[in-house]
Parts: C-alpha cells; structure tokens; sequence
C-alpha cells in the first residue's frame, strides 16, 4: 500500500517516496527541557508516534528510523536553573525523564535515536564553519550569523510575505546583522552559562542550527520526512532548511515536511494567563492514556484541535467500549485493511477511529476482537488487556475497586434483608465515586465507571 502526505513545502498531498525503502528516515523536533510538558506538546509526540507506527508496519520495523531531538542549551533553561536554584544539568537530566515518562504513559514509542544538542555541539560548529567557508555566513564579535540574503530562495517553505518575515526575524535582537533577516548561529557565553570552545571564542549554539547538525548526523544531509507543530514553521524549520541546504550543497534537506495543527483549550488560546495551562501531568493524574491519546486522534492532525473535557468523557466512553467488545482474551490479530489504508491518506487518524468502531460493533463475526484489537494497536492504543486498562481507569479516577466490590456485596444483603433505603444509599454513595450499577432481577450483577 502507498501512504500519501501532505507536504507543507508542495502544499499538496504526495505519494510517499523514500530515499531507500530499506531504510526510511524521520526527524521531528523535539522538547526544550526546562519545564514539564504541556498538552499542546503532546500533540506532535502522539501525531508523530503514529506516523512511525504506520510506516514501521508499511516498511517494516527495522527499516525506520526516527529521530527526536532534546535540546538541552537555551535561555530559558539558563533562566529556569538559575530561579531554581539547581545545575543546568541537573534541570535537563529530570525534565527529560519526566517527558519520557508522559509520552510512554500516552503510548508513545521512544524514537530510535534522541541526541541531545550538548552531545552535538562539534558537529554545530563545523557546519557554521562551512557555512562561513561558503560565504552563507559571517562572523562578528563573537557571534557568528546566517546571511539570508545569500540565500536566493529563502522562505520558500513558509511563504511568507517579506516585511512579515523581517518582523518575524527582528524578535530576535542580534547585533552586527547585515541585514535584518539574518539569524543567529553562535553566540558568545556569559560565564555563568554553559560555552564551548569555537573558532568564535567560547560560546553557544542557536537553537536552529542544533536541527540542521543532529538531523544530518543520524539520517544524513538529505532525509524522508520532517516533522513538527505548525508554529515551528517560520521562523524554525525555514532556518533549518537554509542551514542545511546551504551547509551541505543539497537540493533539500528532506523532501517531505509535515505540520501539526494548533491546539487551544475549551475554545480558548492556552496561556498561564488565561488560566487554562495544562501539563501533560495533570491530564494524566485524571484519565488513563489511552483516552487522552484517543481524544488527541479524533481530530485530524492538520486541523486546530480544541481540547475540552467533553471531547475526553466521549473518548473515555469509546474506548471502555471497545475493551468490552475485545475483552482480555483476544490475542491482536491481522490488521484491517481499510484501517491501515485511513492512516495511509495523510494520517487520516478520525477515519481510522470511525473504521475500528464500526469493527467493534461489526457483531457476530469471530474475527471482531482480534481486528480491533490489531487495529486500534497500530494507532497505539490498547496495548493493555482490557482488564489492566480497566484498573488503570480506576486507578487515574482514585476509585479502589475492593471497596466498590465491598460495598456491592454489603447492597447484596441490605437488599436480601428487603432494606431498600440502605440499598439506595450504598448505590448514591458509589454514584458519588462514579460507578454505575447496572442490576439485574437476582440482583447486581456488574458495574462500570461512568464517564
Ligand atoms: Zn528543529
């Protein structure tokens, strides 16, 4: 089956080529370690995550590879260890492993490779000195610069007007620029900053430049596809592609580039000031994975996507569903076709969810479980038995289980001993916990969480 993305470079879905079938390479970017994740993050880390999965069960699993980068050397995280109190070191070492812990908690694969940009920092300097050497770049006290003039056709990925993007350009305030698009590529270190010896004296990289040399030194100069939010378009990604294109000589720095869409919270923008802030944590200290992930895949990944409690009480009904239907004893099956073919258009994820419900409501045939189960695995949900998800689901509501049981069994004799108001009092108290018995005439015989 031939996968079709949507190429911001083309504006057009294309067919999904690779450089070498026995090997397709991927790069997304990845976190700024100073602070824990919020659910905006999780967005291309899930987008992303499925694109791996379909390719590795397009091409095979060995024949991707993916690589997500961490940076760990930025201001803000200069400016957060300092607050805090604590290494530069120690910040990055324990914010990346509580982003390795959110995303595996959403289902995420760990990428085949996550260089870090301070293990990087030889490869930096000696593409910003081939990028000096071929007059794409120009040192001056201290700080080395991208010139975009140098670059004919500069922008062509954003397509952006010339005055937005110099008004893009002059947020980031660099002396000695030639022109006012130029970006930077070194700059100086104060000495209580991390800084590296450069031919420039010491100092540190640009955050754009960390892509250009990471990508290039685990997938090479020209790769498959390149990932990220929509908002690392301009200036980001258009500063990669220049970087690398002009560094290396090459036509393109990968032939495919893919963005996600935004995503705002009960229709509103998501800010500390609005309130409305929140981490990837806190959405997992109230529902199990598998539902937030769900919720995230409802919407396709090149639309805005509005994330409210409604759009996850939904997921949480649809997914207790499908692990009724699946139950814990059906091993994954074969892969439905039509399902692998909604993912192949463009990561069509709500076409692949709809195709996997009407699997589970499919009735009657043997195979149902299995095709669900294999199906809704290759979006990277259910990997649990239905039982663990059940117990992940009361753990994340903070309900225990052998107290539900005991509190049933106590409704039991209260209604065998014809106390009917004791009766209603145990099924409201357990209503209050968010369990919903469901009785039959011998008396209750199961219950469920409700949404
Ligand atoms: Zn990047």
């Amino acid at each position: 089956m031939q996968a079709r993305f949507y190429n911001t470079l083309s504006r057009a879905k294309t067919t999904f080529q690779p450089i070498d079938s026995s090997m397709v390479r991927l790069y997304v970017c990845g976190p700024t370690v100073y602070d824990d994740a919020h659910i905006g993050n999780a967005r291309p880390v899930i987008v992303f995550d499925v694109l791996y999965r379909l390719l590795r069960h397009l091409f095979g699993p060995n024949h991707v590879r993916y690589v997500r980068n961490i940076t760990d050397v930025d201001d803000k995280i200069n400016a957060r260890a300092r607050e805090r109190g604590i290494s530069i070191r120690e910040l990055t070492e324990v914010t990346a492993q509580r982003f390795h812990e959110d995303v595996a908690a959403l289902g995420c694969l760990a990428p085949d490779v996550e260089p870090r940009a301070t293990e990087h920092i030889d490869a930096m300097v000696a593409l910003i000195e081939k990028l000096v050497e071929r007059g794409h770049a120009y040192a001056a006290s201290g700080h080395v610069l991208f010139s975009v003039p140098s670059m004919p056709d500069y922008g062509a990925l954003s397509r952006r007007p010339l005055d937005e993007m110099i008004a893009g350009a002059r947020v980031e305030v660099a002396p000695f620029k030639k022109s006012d698009m130029d970006f930077v590529l070194w700059k100086p270190a104060r000495d209580d900053e991390p800084g590296w010896a450069s031919p420039w004296g010491r100092g540190r990289p640009g955050w754009h430049i960390e892509c250009s040399a990471m990508s290039a030194a685990h997938l090479g100069e020209t790769f498959d596809i390149h990932g990220g939010g929509i908002d690392l378009i301009f200036p980001h990604h258009e500063n990669e592609i220049a970087q690398s294109r002009c560094g290396f000589g090459a036509r393109v720095m990968a032939n495919i580039f893919m963005h996600n869409g935004f995503l705002q919270v009960e229709g509103r923008k998501m800010s500390k000031s609005e309130g409305n802030f929140i981490t990837i944590r806190e959405v997992l200290a109230d529902w199990p994975g598998d539902v937030v992930r769900h919720a995230m895949l409802k919407t396709h990944y090149r639309q805005p996507i509005d994330w409210t409690m409604a759009a996850l009480k939904e997921s949480a009904q649809t997914m207790a569903d499908w692990s009724a239907h699946v139950g814990d004893a059906a091993p994954a099956g074969e892969v439905p076709p039509q399902v692998v073919a909604s993912l192949a258009d463009d990561l069509n994820t709500p076409q692949a969810l709809h195709d996997i419900h009407r699997l589970a409501h499919a009735g009657g045939r043997a195979s149902a479980p299995s095709a669900v189960k294999a199906a809704a695995n290759l979006l990277g949900l259910m990997r649990d038995s239905a039982s663990a998800m059940r117990a992940k689901a009361l753990a994340a509501r903070g309900v225990d289980a052998a107290a539900i049981e005991s509190n049933i069994a106590l409704r039991h004799a209260a209604r065998a001993a014809r106390n009917w108001a004791e009766s209603d009092r145990i099924r409201d108290e357990l209503l209050v916990m968010g369990v919903a018995l469901k009785d039959n005439k011998d008396g209750t015989t199961s219950w469920e969480l409700k949404p």
